[in-house]
């Protein structure tokens, strides 16, 4: 068995490890330039969260129930994933996260933060309300600082570039599986499967079956395909995360607010010895950008000094990671084969992927294997309609909430009249003018993707 892997990002080593367990006689070829560019992996925290990434409307639907199954899922099995990669080395990893509750912003944090206690209740997650002042070095600015906070043990962090560095080691030690420094170039397909891909190198690859797995650049390379497969485009969601240097802040926990204006909030997660890696911005984009922009740096340290430790102010500053969230059109995952039948699809992880990947990698290797897996991952099938599966009322108000939260965060001090209101009125105006002007009368645009419907990247 033949397997090619196009993308060596967390999902294209995740898998080809998934690969190598599976069937230990497959011959793998995993293709992806080492430098890997706009790699969200090696921008990603990363944290390991789960429950702490929900929000008050998060498990509306059995989708997502099933997607947050699978992310308890994986929570279980990075202890043993950790216990195998880690092993004998000095990667940075750990558990316990502690969520913020502080008045940074507006009320949606509350009622986020009220949303993981409440869920942890329901899944009977271990959790334990904790004084904001025993958070190991927490040290906000007086006025940012938290008065409730949750501790939950079970959720991690890893240092991801280092991770992926000793998996590629892993991977690359293995006779069977072969790593290419290169790009795929074009798919090529015949009689309904494909057939072999180019690389910018020159070469030309057989496999019996394809993963295509690149992250964000995945519509790109369908685009070489002679014919279209129905595909939904996928955007880049350009994230930043900076590293800190000092070895009077190191951070022996993730400490994080929770999710808020159309983003992760504010995070700090240990990265090494004397790092802390601080994070993280979201700006959607239809084209690839390779620098943040930078007034997403200036918010995320005066965030991060503001809402969690004011010393990083001393910290040297190391480095400024950008890399782009696989984001898809509707903002679920892809996941499965397509109607070439031996290519297979996995990405659109957006903000979660590192976390889902030991877990979306096994069962996509199950079902390339003709196993059973869990039919609910028909929904995520990479050639499905959008889902559309929030209305239009609800749309527009989780949008009009999350926009003036994110004005908050981005240092929004409105005037003592009617100015929030009227803000709310008018953000609220523009959206119904923007649905009614895509016929959207029986579904809503995911908030954080207005500007894509807006700007016709999103067809209607
Ligand atoms: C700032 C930031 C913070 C994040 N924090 C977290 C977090 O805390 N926890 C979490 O779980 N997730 C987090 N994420 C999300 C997570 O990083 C992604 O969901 C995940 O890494 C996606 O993995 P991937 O393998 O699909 O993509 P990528 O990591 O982007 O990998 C794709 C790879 O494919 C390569 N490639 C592209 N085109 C080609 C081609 N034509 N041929 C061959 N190779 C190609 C690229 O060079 C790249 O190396 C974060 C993301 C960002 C940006």
């Amino acid at each position: 068995m033949k397997i090619a892997i196009i993308g060596n990002g967390i999902l294209g080593m995740m898998s080809a490890r998934a690969w190598l367990y599976a069937n230990p006689n497959a011959e793998i070829s995993l293709i992806g330039p080492s430098d890997r560019p706009g790699s969200a992996t090696r921008a990603a925290a990363a944290m390991l969260n789960s429950f702490t990434e929900l929000e008050g409307d998060s498990l509306k639907t059995d989708l997502d129930r099933f997607k947050f199954d699978l992310s308890r899922a994986a929570t279980a099995v990075w202890p043993e994933v950790f216990q195998e990669i880690c092993h004998g080395s000095e990667i940075t990893y750990g558990f316990g996260t502690y969520v913020l509750n502080n008045a940074a912003t507006d009320d949606l944090d509350d009622e986020n933060f009220a949303a993981v206690e409440r869920f942890c209740q329901e899944y009977d997650e271990p959790h334990e309300i904790v004084a904001p002042r025993d958070i190991p070095n927490y040290h906000p600015d007086s006025r940012h600082r938290a008065l409730k906070a949750i501790y939950l043990k079970r959720e991690g962090w890893v240092n991801p570039k280092q991770f992926l560095d000793k998996l590629t080691d892993t991977v690359r030690s293995n006779p069977n599986a072969r790593l290419i420094d290169a790009q795929a170039v074009t798919l090529v397909s015949k009689n309904g499967a494909l057939s072999h891909i180019t690389l910018d190198n020159g070469e030309t690859i057989e496999a019996d079956q394809f993963i295509l797995c690149n992250g964000a650049s995945l519509t790109k390379l369908l685009e070489s395909l002679k014919e279209q497969l129905p595909v939904q485009r996928l955007f880049y969601g350009v994230g930043m995360s900076i590293e800190l240097q000092s070895k009077d802040n190191v951070h022996t926990h993730c400490v994080r607010t929770t999710n808020r204006g159309l983003a992760c909030g504010v995070y700090s997660v240990p990265y090494g010895k004397d790092r802390t890696l601080v994070g993280a911005s979201n700006y959607i984009s239809p084209w690839p950008l390779n620098h943040g922009h930078a007034g997403s740096a200036y918010t995320l340290l005066k965030s991060a000094m503001d809402q969690i430790n004011s010393h990083f102010s001393r910290a040297s500053l190391v480095n400024v990671n950008v890399g782009w969230r696989p984001t898809t059109s509707d903002t679920y995952p892809l996941f499965g084969r397509t109607s070439l039948n031996n290519l297979w699809i996995l990405g659109g992880t957006k903000r979660d992927g590192f976390h889902l990947s030991p877990i979306i990698c096994r069962d996509l290797v199950s079902a390339m294997s003709g196993q059973d897996i869990d039919p609910r991952y028909s929904q995520l099938a990479p050639e499905r309609k959008l889902i559309r599966n929030i209305s239009r009322e609800a749309a527009i108000a989780k949008a009009v909430r999350h926009q003036i939260n994110a004005s908050y965060q981005h240092d929004f001090v409105p005037a003592r009249n009617r100015m929030v209101e009227q803000l709310k009125q008018s953000i609220q105006f523009d959206l119904e003018t923007l649905h009614d002007k895509l016929g959207a009368t029986d579904w809503g645009i995911p908030p954080e993707l207005v500007d894509m419907y807006r700007y016709g990247h999103i067809p209607a």
